[in-house]
């Protein structure tokens, strides 16, 4: 086939891409209102698109928002730290051909940077030949926050107590499945964290830890209760923070790492996040910053384009003084509209039927009264011009 001229090529495009975006954006007064837990509408046209991520290339690589902790390179260990100072551990974790490596004898390293919620990525190998049994083989940890042990451990044809094999909340809960490959091999834990949320002493959210292990779902939304911790339940009393280094463990046994990054997750109601059941305070203050936006916005447009925006912002929240100002513009573009004939009325009709169809959204939704005067008179209106409505 001859490729189209580049130009009318362009245009096509263009008008495609437009004609899409126009019906994709184009949902004013269209889906059920924000109620008393969501200030969005359904399909709101002001709820911001989520950013855009280019994944990796294959699986497991960092997505372009992930933090890099460790590529594999040397200079990567400038995000970590020893737990213990010099003078106080026998060994130094090493960087050795792509892999960090735990020198038994060298204590935890942590990260410098904190986090709290997470996804998490991180690939591990326990170390041949393969020496020791039960917790003392290719036994190190993935500490969440530095608190909540996700352990890592060599129980590949290795039995050893349940809530202490690879991807257990050590102490907590085993793993749903042992899918472990043999020592030598890469694994790889992704992880999704929510640390637990304790307020005054009062516990919001027990937070969860999901695991897949080699691309098998371990753990599913798992009650961290605290952390476990070696023959030992720890309370969901303890503090908390906010976020916190990530650890991993020396256990004696020269366990590899390699290709860790970590995305901070979407904040929750809870933290101050917009998405999800929110609280009826949270609610009303996100409707209220939603409406002062669209006023905003309105105050520098005239006639029905400024009616239109104030009418949507009543949606958001209740004004006595914006629903006056709404309603005596519309007052006036029904008598701009009363004064017009021929192909200059013809050329209103796409805004007049934009108009009928958001006041019908308005009384639907019980925005404006069943019998609102304004409402009928401008469906009158359109009716006697035989416009198709809606
Ligand atoms: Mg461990």
């Amino acid at each position: 086939m001859k490729p189209l001229p580049s130009t009318l090529a362009t245009c096509l495009l263009f008008a495609g891409f437009a004609a899409s975006f126009t019906s994709a954006a184009d949902t004013t007064f269209y889906g059920d209102p924000p109620d008393a837990h969501h200030p969005w509408a359904v399909h709101d046209a002001n709820r911001p698109q989520p950013p855009v991520v280019q994944p990796g290339v294959r699986p497991g690589d960092a997505p372009s928002d992930a933090i890099v902790l460790f590529d594999g390179s040397e200079a990567a260990f400038d995000h970590w730290k020893h737990e213990k100072p010099a003078d106080k551990r026998k060994n130094d974790w090493l960087v050795q051909d792509g892999s960090l490596i735990c020198a038994p004898g060298s204590g935890y390293i942590m990260s410098k940077e904190e986090f709290g919620d997470c996804q998490l990525h991180i690939e591990w190998a326990a170390p041949t030949p393969v020496q020791g049994a039960g917790q003392g083989r290719g036994n190190s940890g993935v500490f969440l926050m530095g608190m909540v042990e996700v352990q890592v451990l060599d129980n590949y044809q290795n039995p050893t107590y349940a809530d202490g094999t690879a991807g257990a909340v050590y102490g907590v809960m085993p793993p749903a499945a042992n899918a472990l490959r043999p020592a030598g091999e890469w694994q790889s834990y992704d992880i999704i964290f929510r640390r637990p949320i304790v307020r005054d002493g009062e516990v919001l959210d027990p937070g969860a830890l999901t695991v897949f292990c080699n691309g098998v779902l371990i753990q599913d939304n798992t009650a961290i209760e605290g952390g476990g911790g070696w023959r030992k339940r720890k309370a969901l009393n303890r503090v908390f923070p906010d976020k916190g280094s990530l650890k991993l463990q020396d256990h004696g046994n020269p366990v590899s790492y390699r290709n860790i990054w970590y995305r901070p997750l979407r904040p929750q109601p809870l933290d101050g996040g917009t998405d999800g059941r929110l609280s009826a305070e949270a609610t009303l203050a996100k409707r209220a910053e939603l409406a002062a936006i669209i006023r905003e916005d309105g105050a520098s447009m005239q006639s029905i384009d400024k009616a239109f925006r104030l009418l949507e912002s009543l949606i958001y929240e209740e004004n006595e003084s914006v629903r006056a100002e709404a309603d005596q513009l519309v007052a006036e573009y029904l008598k701009h509209l009363q004064a017009l004939s021929g192909q200059a009325l013809e050329d209103e009709k796409g805004t007049a039927l934009k108009l009928v169809n958001a006041l019908h959204y308005l009384r639907d939704h019980n925005f404006i009264q069943n019998d609102d005067a304004r409402f009928k008179q401008v469906r009158d209106f359109v009716d006697a011009q035989n416009w198709k409505k809606r």
